[in-house]
Order: C-alpha cells, then structure tokens, then sequence
C-alpha cells in the first residue's frame, strides 16, 4: 500500500525545488566521560590535546580551501571564522590550565567549556548570536572527534535529500561534494551557517521543521520546496506531476535569464533604465561583461591601498584605471575615489572610537591633498577613451563638494599646462551616503551630473544601525519609510536638476526591491553582477506605470514590516519562478 503524504512546514532557507530519495543522516554523537588524571597522564593529555588540535586545524584548513574555491568570499568566510575560534589563545590558555591544575581529561574540559560558551550564549535574545553557537559546539566536537580518534562521515552514495536533526556548515559543505538535492533539517534558521552555505552552492535547504527525522525514513520519496518552506513525504501523484512542471517552470526560466545577457534593460512601455556591475578588482571584470551589464557603476579603489599598505604612486593608479577603462570599452566605468576608514582602515596610528563616524572617505582625501590629486591626476590621464566618470564618498554638504571640484579643477589645469590630455566633457558625481546629502541635495545638484545613492552607508547612518553589527542585524532595514523617502528626495531632487541618478548600494541588486526603485524614478542600478539577469528579467516584465503604481503605494505604508510583506506578495504573484533566487537578496543577514 502507498504510504500516506505528510506535509510539512519549515522555513525556506535556501530557495529551489528538488524530488528525490530520502537519506537519513545520524551524525553519530560524542560522548565524554570525566576521568581524573594521575600525576604521570598530564603531560601526556596535554600532548594529545595538541595533537589533536594540529589534526582539527589541518581538516579545516582543506575545508576553508575547498570552500574558498567553491563558494562565494561570505560563505567561505564561515571556516576561516572556525579556524580563527580553533585557534582563540584565551580558550587554549583556559583548557592548558585546568587540565593542569584540576587534572581531568582534556575531552571533558573541551565539553565544559562548550557548556559554558553555550550558557552565555543561549541567554542572549539575538538570534543570529544564538546561532553562532552552531561553529563553536562544531569547533569543540571536531577536537574531541579527533581526541577520541572518531572520524566524521558526511557522505552519501547517489542522489539523495538530506534529513537531518542539525547540520554543521562542514556536514553541507562536505555533502556538497556528493550528489545532494537538498537538506532537511529539525532545528537551524534562515541566518545560520549552514542555511548561508546552501544558498551559495544553490541547494535547496528548509530547516525549522522539528520533526522531520523522527517522520522520514532513509529511501522515501520526498519533495523539498525551499521556496515555501515545504518538505513533503511521500507525495501524491498529483503533487509529483505538479512539482515536476514547476521544476521544468524553473529550468526554463534560468535558461530565459542567460537569453537576457544581450537585451536592453527597458520595460515593456519602453522606460529604459541602466544596470551596471559593481566591481573591486581587475580580474572580476571578465564576469562583469558575460552578465550583461552596461558599464561599472562602482570601480572601489581602496583595494589598492589595501594590498599595498600605503597609497599606491600616480603611475601605479593611471596603469590600473586605463587597463580597466581599455577592457570596458566603450562601456562606462564608474571610479570612486578612495574611501578609507569606517571598516576600511589599515592606518594603526589612526585609533578613533567612532571609526563609521569619523575620519573617512572624501574626509581623509581632503586632509591629505598630495595623494589625493595623485588620484585625481591617474583617473583623468586615463580618460582619453572617454568612457570614464569620477565619483566622491561620504560628502555632507555643499562646503565639502566645493572643496572638492576646486581641487580637481586645479589637477585639470595642471594636466592642460603639461599637456597631457584628458576627458574635458568627463561626467563628475557623488554618493549620496551621508543623510545630511538628502537634505541638501538641491545645492550638491548644482554642481554635479549625477548622484549615486550608497544605500549600505545611507541606512547605517539613517537608523544609526552600525551595518557590521549583528547584534542589531534586525533593525537594519532598507525598507523602512524613512530609507525610501530619502532615496525619493534624492531621485526627485536630481531629476529637478537634470541628473541622471543612481544606486550602488546592495539595495540596487535586492530583486525584491527592483520594482519599487523603478517606479521612484531610478535611473541606473549597480549591482554586485550574478544578480543583473534577474534584475533584468523583473524590469522587462513590467511597464513604468504599473511600477509607479507600485511605489506610490509602498509610500502610503508607515513601517518596513508592511512594506516588506505588501512587497513580497506583489512579487509573488507577479514573479512567482523568481523567488527561487531572492532569499539572497532580502533575508535579513547583515548588507555589507
Ligand atoms: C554604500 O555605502 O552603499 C556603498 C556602495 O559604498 P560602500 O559599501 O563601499 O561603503
Ligand atoms: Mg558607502
């Protein structure tokens, strides 16, 4: 007899749809026992203890490398943060010290200490946190395994889902490798490690069901939706077949996306808009071009001062920004002058209590006039194509932007009395990043061409929320009224001027908010590049009025939380193939 059909509602931590064998996977547990130590045994524990920490941080070091070659930089990030807690001095100092001084053996202490962690940790209310107690208890069981000798199986012959009680972000990584369709799972959240690593290997991932391994047995067919949350046992036929088209609906729709790269971003009543890439090193921009964007909307150069350690020479800047305008060409590029500080700064002499407050980006450059004009004079000599703009951080008000264009007035006039020659029609324009920005926005207009909104900067200061901070990750919100009434200001206030305006925040590549910028007026769209053809997609399948529409209605709503939903339903009646990719975009993890 066929067996019954369950359903079950989880949360959708990695969007996707696969059907497929069930496999059952029992992480086979640790288990410690206290045994006091003779005099003789310590030293010999604490030589196993380093042994074992030597073998820990060799496996890790292949995962990172596996992982850093695989996976986006944010998801391989997880493992060196691992090796990083692997190797914390005040844990190692703790653990030498109590197995000398109480002489227990050194699994116990490691569990102990674990306990402890998780405590402090289980009090505290931020999700997010809590979660981070996943890599910790992974970090301690991965020196006790290799303690006691135990071997790790994250392994799977043939295509199976995955169904487990947790997952380590090694067990997905490492099932990965495997034939995986996709992971089930008891406990987790859409912030945890392992939901993160699903999302960056495109496996689709539901966690939060809570039963799932006591319903499912290892061979049962089952169907996990990640794009609602759903794993569904033993389905009907009539959900098979149904499941099967939308998969189909799916592979088409990605097939559509790759068909998009060479056609224009313009909506079905023929408002055309811009979509650009943002990009921070030379070598990205190979990508840039296969992804159909239109040009670099953002070129960061801080890079260069990062990997140098100091201001790189006029000659060293000309050779890298004329290499990059020569491979756009004749697509534009977009530089940004240096923003150093905030979370970008190397400078150790430099100890500020407020570093996101203080002396940064167009700040640092007005103070250091040599190296700035050095910039200047590097990005107007490589010009000559004519397909280079300039564009300034972290301005506040018309003083600042003044002092600015006076300093590159007097490099152009240098260039002209040496003769060399630059782009004289070069458009120059500014982030708008800094609130105060918004309010003035009438006198930036004056003298610029365009403005770009930096929406990472603009709502970290808006909601004076710190955008690395993950304890207030939930108060970060792009949505909320306040962020779009300044990006409405801005687009309103520059059109006034007649500029042409833009976005280079992560906001401009948020699929769910592609619809709203449109209809607010955004001119250009500058995104990291995977997520252009999506973008694209969204602005090819709608008109201008029905966009318009849209965003005046988001400005009736007064908290981001309707926005948020009113948003979402929108897209997923309109969209409903696209929400596969869109956990990325929106699900609440900090923006960097
Ligand atoms: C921004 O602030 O939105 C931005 C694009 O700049 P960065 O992320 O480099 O600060
Ligand atoms: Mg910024």
């Amino acid at each position: 007899m066929a067996k019954q059909e369950i359903i079950l509602k989880g949360l959708p931590a990695s969007g996707g749809i696969a059907i497929g064998p069930a496999y059952v996977y029992e992480r086979e547990e640790v288990y410690v026992s206290q045994r006091i130590l003779t005099e003789n045994e310590v030293e010999r524990e604490l030589h196993l203890l380093e042994e074992a920490m030597m073998r820990s941080r060799h496996q890790l070091e292949k995962i990172a490398t596996f992982a850093r070659e695989t996976l986006d930089s944010d998801a391989a990030q997880i493992f060196e943060g691992q090796l990083l807690m692997l190797d914390d001095p005040e844990m190692r100092k703790a653990l030498d010290q109590r197995l000398r001084h109480e002489k227990k053996n050194a699994d116990f202490l490691i569990y102990d200490e674990l306990k402890k962690y998780r405590a402090m940790l289980n009090e505290s209310r931020n999700e997010l946190l809590r979660e981070r107690m996943v890599d910790i208890d992974e970090v301690g069981q991965r020196i006790i395994r290799n303690l006691q000798k135990k071997r790790l199986h994250s392994t799977v012959e043939g295509e199976h889902v995955i169904i487990a009680n947790s997952l380590t972000p090694s067990d997905t990584l490492l099932f990965s490798r495997n034939d995986v369709l996709g992971f089930a799972t008891d406990l987790g959240g859409i912030t945890s490690h392992a939901a993160i690593l699903s999302r960056s290997l495109k496996i689709p991932a539901v966690t939060a069901l809570h039963t799932v391994t006591a319903m499912v047995e290892t061979g049962d067919e089952v169907i996990i939706d990640g794009q609602r949350g759903l794993l569904i046992i033993n389905p009907c036929d009539e959900h098979r077949l149904d499941y099967h088209r939308k998969i189909k609906r799916i592979e088409r729709f990605e097939s559509e996306l790759k068909g998009l790269v060479d056609l224009p971003s313009v909506t079905q009543d023929g408002h055309k808009v811009e979509l650009s890439a943002n990009a921070e090193f030379i070598n990205e921009l190979e990508y840039v071009v296969t992804q159909g964007s239109k040009g670099i909307g953002l070129y960061r150069t801080e890079h260069l001062y990062i990997e140098k350690g100091d201001f790189p020479s006029e000659q060293e800047q000309y050779i890298e920004y004329s290499e990059i305008a020569h491979m756009m060409y004749p697509q534009q590029v977009i530089f940004r002058t240096f923003d150093i500080g905030g979370d970008k700064l190397l400078d150790s002499a430099v100890k500020e209590s407020n570093p996101f407050l203080g002396w940064r980006g167009i700040r640092m450059m007005l103070d250091k006039p040599v190296i700035f004009r050095q910039q200047l004079r590097a990005m107007l000599r490589a010009s000559t194509m004519k397909n280079i703009k300039i564009m300034f951080p972290m301005i506040s008000g018309v003083a600042e932007l003044r002092e600015v264009l006076n300093m590159l007035e007097d490099v152009r006039g240098e260039l002209r009395d040496e003769g060399i020659s630059f782009d004289e029609s070069m458009q120059i324009g500014l982030m708008i990043e800094v609130p105060s920005a918004v309010f003035v926005a009438d006198e930036l207009a004056q003298h610029v061409d365009f403005f770009s909104i930096g929406t990472n900067d603009l709502v970290q200061y808006l909601m004076a929320v710190d955008r690395n901070n993950e304890l207030i990750a939930d108060l970060y919100q792009e949505l909320h009224p306040a962020v779009l009434r300044a990006i409405k200001i801005t687009i309103d206030t520059g059109h006034r001027h007649g500029l042409w305006v833009g976005m280079c925040g992560e906001m401009a590549g948020n699929p769910l908010a592609t619809v709203l910028l449109l209809g607010l007026g955004l001119d250009e769209f500058s995104m990291v590049p995977s997520v252009i053809p999506e973008v694209k997609k969204i602005i090819r399948s709608t008109t201008y009025t029905e966009a318009k529409g849209i965003a005046q209605e988001v400005l009736q709503k007064s908290n981001s939380l309707d926005i948020r939903t009113f948003l979402t339903e929108y897209m997923e009646q309109r969209y409903p193939e696209l929400l596969v990719g869109m956990l990325n975009g929106d699900n609440g993890v900090v923006h960097e």
